[in-house]
């Protein structure tokens, strides 16, 4: 019998006579969850520097022979969706806008798969000029990373003066019909926490969707601290200065972002809903249905994972769509329970922080 170690340290016994990756059940792993939402990285670079992802100086870029192609990434696509159920596809990075063949990329995807959700995670720089392009391209969604609405603040956090690009892009993508936009955001205690408030109101007057996400210790600079993180009961009492959160009755289906109905203290009237993202204090991870690719084409099956499976030279040496559908699977199988942060009764003893940084993953 094989055995597979996962993060939490428990080694787990494979059925005999079923080697590793040649399963014929899509991107199941050994702990009964099944990844069906495709995280795809198109590139390491980015033109913030957000203090909870890149250091100040950024990082060496990939040289470009090591990312993805397009042609690679349409071939990887299209193994996921006809091979291994993918279901949802987000184009994420480092900041898949600074790619210069994203839209044909985008246009691309849409022609062999008109049927698949495709959105894109960006932090909204250069969207005004390339939301409409976008849309007409196919995307079907788009996330833009806003944390506050106030210069300074933006300048501090991501260390670029850019908040104006920001808003402008949003505007663009809203006026492209890119909706319901969904706005990211991530709290920094001391920064930004203040603004929480704020910022849903301005999303939910102009029917954006906004989602908190609990800075994870996925920083370049490993500054990231439990202590030091605005959890989510934090951002549910900060929004409580001014808004009422209710449980939004819909079923939350796998969805990483716990959604609340959000009004006015004593008002009957629902002005939205906003969702929180609480990887680090709420971990999610027995429903995670993601399965990621970073920018050069490697496999992580968990942001958390410390293991990478290279599809690329696969991808390059010639390799038929069936052996790199059998690794992808592999390495889904191998997929640890859980990322070892906050789940009752480990604490935080089995986390070992990723060599790898957000922007270099694809968050
Ligand atoms: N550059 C694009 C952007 O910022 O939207 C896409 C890539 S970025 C890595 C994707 C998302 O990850 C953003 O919403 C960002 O705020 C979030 N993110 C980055 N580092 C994070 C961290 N340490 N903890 C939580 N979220 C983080
Ligand atoms: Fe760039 Fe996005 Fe990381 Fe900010 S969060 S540094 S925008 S990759």
């Amino acid at each position: 019998m094989e055995r597979v170690s996962t993060a939490l340290g428990m080694p787990t016994v494979l059925p005999p006579g079923r080697p590793v990756g040649a399963r014929p059940d899509g991107l199941a792993d050994q702990f009964g969850r099944r990844a069906t939402d495709l995280r795809l990285s198109l590139t390491d670079k980015c033109n913030l520097r957000c203090s909870y992802c890149m250091p100040a100086d950024g990082l060496a870029w990939l040289k470009r022979e090591r990312l993805l192609s397009a042609d690679e990434i349409a071939r990887l696509v299209r193994i996921g969706v006809d091979e291994l159920g993918v279901r949802e596809l987000r184009l994420t990075g480092g900041e898949p806008l600074v790619r210069a063949d994203l839209v044909d990329i985008v246009a691309r995807l849409r022609a062999a798969h008109p049927d698949l959700p495709i959105s894109l995670t960006t932090n909204g720089v250069g969207l005004a000029g390339k939301a409409k392009a976008l849309a007409e391209a196919g995307l079907t969604r788009l996330n833009v990373s806003m944390d506050t609405l106030h210069p300074g603040t933006f300048a501090e956090l991501t260390r670029r003066p850019f908040l104006d690009q920001v808003l402008a892009g949003i505007e663009a993508a809203d006026a492209a019909g890119l909706r319901p936009l969904k706005i990211n955001a991530v709290l920094m205690r001391g920064v930004n926490d203040a603004h929480a408030a704020e910022l849903l109101g301005w999303c939910l007057d102009r029917g954006h969707e906004l989602r908190f996400i609990e800075q994870m210790p996925l920083d370049a600079d490993h500054g990231w601290t439990r202590d030091g993180m605005v959890t989510a009961a934090e951002t549910r009492a900060l929004l409580g200065s001014d808004f009422a959160l209710s449980a939004d009755p819909r079923e939350r289906d796998g969805a990483p972002a716990e959604r609340f109905e959000v009004r006015r203290h004593g008002s009957p009237v629902l002005l939205g809903t906003v969702g929180i993202i609480a990887s680090v204090t709420e971990p999610f991870c027995a429903d995670c249905r993601r399965t990621r690719i970073t920018a050069e084409g490697k496999v992580m099956s968990c942001l958390f994972s410390r293991t990478e499976v290279d599809l690329l030279g696969l991808l390059r040496s010639g390799a038929a769509d069936s052996d790199v559908a059998a690794r992808w699977r592999a390495a889904m199988w191998a997929k640890p329970k859980a990322h070892g942060m906050g789940h009752p009764g480990l604490g935080d003893a089995d986390f070992v922080q990723p060599d790898r940084s957000m922007s270099a993953i694809g968050g």
